[in-house]
């Protein structure tokens, strides 16, 4: 008797190694189909946008190359969850759907319904914990609340069990017989016209061999200077892993294991906590999107729904948008993301700031902007940071404290070697005047800030 298949649904966890619905369907011992649903019609789920677009697409390309070789196939599909995946489980025959768990507050309730309607159907339904060192509801204050500052989440999770053990890419899968899958190709993820790409392709490799010689990469050259040299955008000194987590080809347990058993000499050790506490930033986040799933819409302190933002600015807004305002730090990371759909933690902050703060634009439109152009960007970390620098967040930084863009490429750009590297033309006469005076936007913002001191309540 031909034994049905075991479905496993693949999402935010592009990889074969440490992938804890892929080790369990292989466990399970039927033949598995892997397949990718490219979900651009489920309600409240947020597109994802250009340039995460181009990533997902090479990324799969590379997963079905790993997954070939191990004996499987790769099968694509695109439509409503809902409809799409009780579509695949009759095609098949499944007879177990298997994932790894996603914590958006849409998909959480996509997934609910959906493990909810297959147990009726009697199909086996399964969710596995895979892209967090903890899950959230696991992290909690002593009286059982969520944590809203970071050291005290910190804390408690470093108290908790060591995060599990990676479980090793399968050698084999039985792939049985595949049924039939959409052409990558016809997704359209790619640009055309234009071809914006070049920067990117330039930049990246994206799959989970890529990902590997990244981290081996960051431990041998530069992790042993991490702590000291993290917020120098002209030294390659921190992991570009973003993209990597964003799009599970690598998971936080492998990064957490195999940072900690390379780490070796005192230096490394020391900086290895420092970098694994910057990956705890990355869950804590999580925290906050799983109890606030508004996070990209709302303000996560209440008070801030009075701020007297400024109508939309277009010609501002575009200037910081081209990299073109004038204040050469800002110029440069809006010109380094756009070319590498990365942009220096540093320097996020700095952007964001000047935009927030010197032209008062609502940090939402910023965040959209990010959400377009970066390839990490995720539904957690991209609005908590934005709500972060804007001062209206969880642990955020205090309002008042405004980025002067000169005075941090005087701290953190001191040669201007990160500056000239983005903007050849500096110092010449292409390059623009300032849009915004500096010192007056930034009484200005203060002066708006008022606003939600007097009368903002919560
Ligand atoms: P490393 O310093 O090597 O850190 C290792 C890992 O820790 C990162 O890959 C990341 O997963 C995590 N991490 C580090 N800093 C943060 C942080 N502040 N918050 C959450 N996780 C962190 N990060 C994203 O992954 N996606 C986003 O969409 C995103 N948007 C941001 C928007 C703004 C306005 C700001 C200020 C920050 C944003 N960040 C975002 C956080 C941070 O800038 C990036 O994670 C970091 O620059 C990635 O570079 P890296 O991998 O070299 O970091």
């Amino acid at each position: 008797m031909t034994e049905t298949p075991t479905l496993v649904w693949l999402r935010d966890d592009l990889r074969v190694g440490d992938n804890p619905a892929l080790h369990a369907a292989v466990e399970r011992g039927h033949p598995i189909v892997v397949f990718y649903l490219h979900d651009d019609e489920s309600e409240g789920l947020r597109a994802i946008g250009g340039a995460s677009a181009w990533w997902l697409h090479h990324s799969l390309a590379a997963l079905a190359d790993e997954l070939e070789s191990r004996g499987s196939t790769l099968v694509l599909r695109r439509g409503a969850a809902e409809k799409e995946l009780p579509r695949l489980v009759k095609e098949t025959g499944a007879s177990a759907v298997y994932w790894n768990r996603r914590y958006g507050g849409a998909s959480r309730e996509i997934d609910a319904r959906i493990k909810a309607s297959l147990r009726d159907d009697e199909v086996e339904a399964h969710s596995f914990h895979a892209n967090l060192l903890h899950e959230p509801w696991t992290v909690q204050t002593g009286d059982g609340r969520p944590f809203r500052v970071f050291t005290p989440f910190w804390k408690a999770s470093l108290a908790k069990d060591d995060p599990r053990e990676p479980y090793p890419a399968p050698k084999k899968i039985d792939g049985g017989t595949a049924p039939a899958s959409d052409s990558l190709d016809d997704w359209g993820l790619l640009p055309t016209a234009p071809d914006w790409a070049g920067g990117l392709r330039e930049t990246w490799t994206p799959g989970e061999e890529g990902a590997w010689k990244q981290l081996d990469a960051f431990i041998d050259d530069s992790l042993e200077d991490y702590e000291s040299h993290r917020d120098e955008p002209a030294v390659d000194a921190t992991s570009r892993l973003s993209p990597r987590l964003r799009w599970g080809e690598l998971s936080p347990f492998q990064i957490w294991h195999h940072v900690r058993a390379r780490a070796t000499t005192a230096a490394q050790k020391k900086n290895a906590s420092a970098f694994l506490r910057e990956v705890g930033w990355r869950d804590f986040n999580y925290n906050i999107l799983f109890h606030f799933p508004d996070l990209a819409s709302k303000n996560f302190r209440p008070s801030f729904d009075v701020f007297p933002w400024e109508k939309p600015k277009k010609r501002e807004l575009e200037a910081w948008q081209e990299g073109r305002t004038g204040i050469p730090l800002v110029d440069a990371g809006m010109r380094e993301l756009w070319h590498t759909g990365v942009m220096h933690n540093r320097i996020r902050m700095v952007t964001a700031s000047f935009l927030i703060k010197n032209l008062l634009i609502d940090w939402r439109v910023g965040e959209e902007w990010f959400w377009d152009c970066l390839v990490d960007a995720d539904e957690a970390n991209n609005p908590a940071n934005w709500q972060w620098v804007a001062g209206s967040g969880a642990d955020a930084a205090p309002y008042f404290r405004i980025f002067n863009p000169v005075l941090q490429a005087d701290k953190f750009d001191k040669s201007r070697r990160y500056q000239s590297k983005w903007i050849p033309e500096l110092g010449t006469d292409d390059y623009p005047e300032p849009i915004v005076d500096l010192k007056k936007s930034r009484q200005e913002a203060l002066d708006a800030y008022e606003v939600v001191k007097r009368e903002g309540n919560g």
